[in-house]
């Protein structure tokens, strides 16, 4: 079914899908069944030699880096909490993007005792709080972050913001920005050797396309 020598790309459903097809498409790469509804995790494209793999957002590096996918576009946050080790990331996309925020009730304060935080960025919270000398007590959630002040299992949450509203739904407010967020392009570092004349002039496209200009 699937051809050894065919370009492998994996993304995630949700945000990073929806923003990344529309770049592709100018490429004339599109999926072939609608993405969002098949239980397909292999996607053949209307370009032949690429298909499209459908992986957890959290496994997306760890495809690439071990070579099970070529390329992968991965939210800057899953980069900074795993590392991103064993992979390039030549390009900032632009899309999907957000920031990466200490929230809690909007009267409490950060200072002062040991406090205790909620998220599932527990490797980005202990490094920011460490390098401003703080020591926090981490408790590591998968999920629905929000609710851990309102009943008391932790002071305050490490988590995504975009708009602000579920915080707001929540009683909880943005009270430290940690980085701004965005989805990256990574590249298997043996593929970029092996296959640089296939995937660069796909890189230099999407690159123009996200207006960074390429360099041919
Ligand atoms: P909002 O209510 O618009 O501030 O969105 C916050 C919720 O959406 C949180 O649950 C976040 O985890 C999630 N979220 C927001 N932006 C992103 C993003 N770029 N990637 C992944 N999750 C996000």
């Amino acid at each position: 079914m699937s051809r050894p020598e065919q370009i492998t790309l994996a993304l995630s459903k949700g945000r990073i899908l929806e923003q990344t097809l529309p770049l592709l498409k100018p490429l004339g790469i599109e999926p072939l069944e609608d993405p969002s509804s098949s239980r397909n995790l292999v996607l053949p494209t209307s370009d032949e030699r690429v298909r499209l793999i459908i992986v957890r957002a959290t496994d997306v590096p760890t495809y690439v880096a071990h070579g099970g996918a070529d390329l992968g576009v991965a939210g800057k946050d899953v980069l900074m909490e795993q590392g991103g080790h064993g992979l390039y990331e030549p390009l900032d996309l632009g899309i999907a993007r957000c920031r990466l925020m200490v929230a809690g009730p909007a009267d409490a304060r950060l200072d002062g005792q040991r406090v205790s935080v909620a998220t599932k960025f527990v490797n980005i919270t202990r490094r920011h709080f460490a390098a401003q000398g703080r020591q926090v007590d981490l408790i590591k959630l998968y999920g629905s972050m929000e609710l851990a002040p309102l009943v008391g299992l932790a002071d305050f949450i490490v988590d995504l913001v975009d708009t602000g509203n579920t915080l707001r739904a929540n009683g909880l407010a943005p009270l430290e920005h940690i980085a701004d967020i965005s989805s990256r392009l990574v590249v298997n570092k043996a593929s970029m050797k092996l296959r640089h004349d296939e995937l660069q002039p796909m890189l230099d496209r999407i690159a123009a396309a996200v207006g960074h200009g390429g360099n041919g």
